[in-house]
């Protein structure tokens, strides 16, 4: 049986072509078909450059970590035929002293599919058949719409950095940049009760956050920002921009939090590092996730956020091709989506 398979060949060349299913499934996985995918920023850098904070691809490779399926074949595991599943892509050792203590994020010998930095690299989810580590996957209740659940994996990566930010109910939180992570820090921090503020360079983008959760929105060059200084408890930096960093040195209140959510890329952009030592503030990182994978789920399954108000635009794995494109012009306001073929 073939299946239809988009892979990214070198920078901004992506392939589709139909490929065989392997007859054996490995036996600790299982075999599903693809129900929703989505693109992340991380998948962009690869589609953009062939590489990641530079770690370059060996070779071709399918993209797409961000899914959720049907079970086609359990392989003899406990899942219920036809099930909706959440993903998990993080496939932990589960016998490290980091995995023993849950931090599966830091896990030295993790792998992850459609990435540079597992070797041999593992083929993401931008196809329509795939098999997967049994232990990933989690039956969801019904009802919960594919859509939705394609979320699990960012929404985790988001409600990771609130928790690393020690977001708690009532605090003021600023989260600068409102792309898909901004967007789903969001979500994250309004779920702990937090009072929520956004910037962002694009109205829609503001528009798109206050649809989720936040209650105000300021647009960078145009709104006047002077009165967020020292403002917040925590601040969420999501947009990747050196910029954004030391407007969020400005605007967390003295013995604050910064936590960075996104990744700020090398520039040549002076840092106000003594705004920290000067306010005692604290700076945290965040990658990936632990039992927010988890969290994320059930917060999605509760059906209370509406996810639809961040869905950017929708494409059949066929034309992987031209959803990276519309996410490179930097069009899209929140995520778009990789659907099966018909
Ligand atoms: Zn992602
Ligand atoms: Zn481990």
């Amino acid at each position: 049986m073939t299946y239809t398979k988009s892979i990214l060949n070198a920078a901004r060349d992506v392939g589709v072509i139909q490929a065989d299913l392997p007859e054996e499934i490995a036996p600790d996985h299982i075999r599903m078909r693809l129900a929703t995918a989505s693109i992340c920023g991380t998948d962009m850098h690869y589609f953009r450059h062939f590489a990641n904070a530079g770690f370059f691809l060996d070779y071709p490779v399918t993209l797409g970590h961000e899914a959720c399926g049907y079970v086609e074949n359990a392989n003899g595991h406990d899942f219920p035929e036809g099930a909706l599943v959440a993903i998990n892509p993080v496939i932990q050792c589960g016998e490290c002293d980091a995995c023993l203590r849950g931090d599966i994020n830091m896990c030295p010998t993790k792998r992850f599919p459609g990435s540079a930095t597992t070797k041999p690299h593992i083929d993401g989810f931008f196809r329509d058949r795939f098999d997967f580590p049994a232990r990933c996957c989690r039956v969801v209740k019904q009802g919960v719409r594919p859509e939705h659940l394609t979320f699990a994996e960012p929404l985790a990566c988001a409600m990771h950095s609130v928790n690393r930010g020690g977001v708690t109910k009532g605090d003021k939180v600023l989260i600068t940049g409102c792309g898909p992570m901004g967007l789903l820090a969001t979500i994250g921090a309004a779920a702990k009760g937090a009072e929520v503020h956004v910037t962002d360079l694009k109205p829609e983008a503001i528009e798109a956050a206050k649809a989720v959760g936040a209650s105000a929105g300021w647009v960078i060059g145009k709104d006047d920002m002077s009165g967020l200084a020292n403002q917040y408890d925590v601040v969420i930096e999501a947009s990747g921009s050196p910029h954004a960093y030391n407007q969020a040195l400005d605007a967390v209140r003295k013995q604050g939090t910064v936590a960075i959510l996104s990744l700020i890329q090398p520039s040549e952009v002076p840092v106000n590092l003594h705004v920290t030592a000067l306010k005692e503030i604290k700076t945290i990182g965040s990658i990936l996730f632990t039992h927010e994978f988890d969290d994320a789920v059930t917060l999605i399954e509760s059906g209370t956020v509406d996810f639809d108000a961040i869905i950017g635009g929708r494409f059949p794995v066929s034309d992987t091709q031209a959803a990276c494109d519309f996410m490179a012009d930097g069009k899209a306001v929140g995520k778009v989506l990789i659907q099966p073929e018909g």
